[in-house]
């Protein structure tokens, strides 16, 4: 029997997510480059964020087959990537608003092809966030310490920005859901 799965989420019907998600008002355009094998990946964060957030954009990466950067995209935009000479966040957003951030999306050594496979994200200026908390994702094993799921950097980046939009507490909101929605089904087996 095919499993059922939901139209809106893309989960099978009984770990759907839509429940958990509502829709989060925000004003920085954020623009995800996403490793087309991480699509598939179930427990994916991205698919949350999409759920949630009005103003995103997900453009798939194949390997070997660099995308074109967006005619949309701002001049004042930024890359959220730890880099020797990334700029703290919060010093960048106090010089003015940012056009857009645009976040890769996969594990490190799929972000860090993304990055070298593309000239203009590597033209575009590196941001990073600090006091980084412990990631509360635990479905998959973080890959060092510091180490935040997209969901979570994205969330913390537009508290940043824009803390009057108030998007941190419901994002982090809905990935606590999806983690233990996920671990009771693991109880249950
Ligand atoms: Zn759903």
């Amino acid at each position: 029997m095919p499993r059922a799965i939901c139209d809106r989420c893309r989960r099978p019907q009984r770990v759907c997510l839509c429940g958990l998600t509502q829709p989060v008002p925000h004003k920085t355009p954020v623009v995800v480059l996403q490793d087309a094998q991480e699509r598939r990946h179930p427990f994916g964060t991205v698919r949350l964020l999409q759920l949630m957030l009005s103003n995103m954009t997900v453009i798939p990466v194949w390997e070997g087959k660099p995308v074109a950067r967006p005619t949309e995209l701002p001049d004042n935009t930024a890359l959220l990537m730890p880099r020797p000479e990334s700029r703290p966040l919060s010093e960048v957003s106090l010089e003015g608003v940012l056009g857009a951030l645009v976040v890769l999306d996969g594990t490190w050594p799929h972000a860090r092809r993304i990055y070298h496979e593309h000239r203009w994200v590597q033209s575009l200026p590196c941001v990073h966030l600090e006091g980084v908390e412990v990631t509360r994702y635990g479905l998959r094993k973080a890959p060092a310490p510091g180490w935040l799921c997209t969901l979570e950097a994205v969330a913390s980046a537009l508290e940043v920005l824009e803390p009057e939009s108030g998007c941190k507490a419901p994002l982090m909101g809905a990935l606590e859901g999806m983690v233990q929605l996920q671990r009771s089904l693991e109880r249950g087996r």
